[in-house]
């Protein structure tokens, strides 16, 4: 394995925390306005289209260099839900419709999305399907040259301000892998509602809400990929989302281990710094371990999305080390801070911030039981017979 990243997307990533730590800092609060304002700036940068190729408005670069990217607005920015909405929109809408768009959808959306322009999101949880995504009950239904949806999405980020949704209904019912198609629909389509941002314990910057879909006619060329193709859609864009989104949190920790080692040495009890401290210290040794332990599962799965592998194993694997360490992290920086940790501050601010990690893109558990079954757990065996 060899991480080295070329010279220039070191250099974009030292340039983008300067551009976070500048212009996306302080504002864990939401407001649309704001949110437009800074989506544009971060537009300009060519963040929003990285992996996008470039003959569609993107920088053309791999899952590694991502990563690197995604930390390094982590590292920048202190408003960690904003990196999480960019990297939403980059990895689990722009990717799919990138892999299973047409030319002409490609042509239509991806230099728009990947400008700042315009805002995506993909909606595939429902109030009654979340792990179970098969237990979905929006339905597309073709009539005539259109398809008519109706359902209800969940929890879909971006959705508040998108102007496009990839949206997944069900078209073959009892069809399982096969039942599932992607559409493509803009915001003001009529029958298309979202609702307003959830009030959540973190990523307050990041809006995230529910799709009412009643009766939504759109033409056949709104599917994304053929009819049947939403649950490899879906796949393809957890397995980007799943590598590449967590780098924002690699970039928050270690924005936070920097200032927990600056606090330790300041702060004096008992007539020394509290990083004399065997307790204090090895404490942040062992935050410095779980974080480095992690950011280099998630670059061993950013590798294997690059080199084609099907980044299923990695991406769950790294998935699962980065949101545990996260929030142990916040824990960490808090007790290391004592009671100034539990007032409003980086330290609280990550804990909150790393709870939605542990459920997004599929939960934890969800994540062990494909690993388990890759391992070949559960598998009846055969009974001998003597
Ligand atoms: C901040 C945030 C952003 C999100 N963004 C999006 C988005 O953009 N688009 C979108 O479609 N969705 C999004 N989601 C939804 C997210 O994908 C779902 O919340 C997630 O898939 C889990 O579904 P659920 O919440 O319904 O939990 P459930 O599926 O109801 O699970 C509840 C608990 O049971 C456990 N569980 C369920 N089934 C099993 C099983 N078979 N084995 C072991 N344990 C199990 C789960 O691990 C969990 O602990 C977002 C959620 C959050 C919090």
């Amino acid at each position: 394995m060899n991480f080295d990243l070329p010279t220039d997307t070191a250099a974009m990533c030292q340039a983008l925390t300067a551009f976070a730590r500048r212009d996306l800092r302080g504002a864990e609060t939401f407001t649309p306005e704001d949110f437009r304002r800074r989506w544009s700036l971060t537009g300009k940068q060519g963040v929003l289209g990285l992996t996008v190729p470039e003959e569609y408005g993107g920088s053309g670069m791999d899952a590694v260099s991502a990563v690197a990217l995604m930390e390094a607005l982590g590292v920048g920015t202190d408003d960690t839900g904003f990196g999480f909405s960019v990297a939403a929109h980059l990895f689990a809408c722009l990717m799919p419709i990138a892999e299973f768009g047409t030319p002409e959808q490609k042509l239509r959306w991806l230099p728009r999305l990947s400008s700042g322009e315009l805002i995506a999101a993909h909606a595939i949880t429902e109030p009654e399907a979340g792990s179970d995504i098969f237990a979905m009950r929006t339905t597309a239904e073709l009539r005539g040259d259109e398809y008519v949806l109706n359902g209800t999405k969940a929890f879909a980020t971006n959705a508040p301000v998108a102007d496009i949704l990839l949206v997944q209904a069900v078209t073959s019912p009892g069809g399982g892998f096969f039942g599932l198609t992607t559409f493509i629909i803009e915001s003001g389509t009529r029958g298309l509602r979202t609702g307003p941002p959830y009030s959540k314990v973190g990523l307050r910057g990041s809006p995230t809400g529910e799709v009412y879909l009643e009766d939504v006619c759109v033409p056949r060329d709104c599917l994304l990929g053929s009819p049947g193709a939403g649950a490899a859609v879906f796949s393809a864009s957890m397995r980007w989302e799943r590598t590449c989104l967590f780098g924002v949190y690699l970039g928050a920790m270690r924005r936070v281990l920097d200032s927990t080692i600056e606090f330790a040495n300041e702060r004096e009890q008992f007539g020394t710094s509290i990083g004399e401290f065997q307790a204090v210290s090895h404490r942040i040794v062992d935050m410095v371990a779980s974080v480095e332990s992690a950011r280099l599962m998630l670059f061993k799965a950013a590798d294997d999305l690059s080199h084609g592998g099907n980044g299923e194993i990695w991406s769950a694997l790294a998935k699962i080390a980065v949101s545990e360490a996260a929030v142990r992290l916040g824990l960490d920086a808090i007790q290391v801070r004592g009671s100034l940790g539990v007032i409003d501050g980086e330290a609280e601010t990550l804990l909150r911030d790393a709870l939605p990690s542990r459920i997004v893109s599929g939960t934890n558990e969800i994540q062990k039981n494909n690993l388990a079954r890759a391992l070949g757990l559960g598998r009846r065996r055969p009974v001998r017979r003597r």
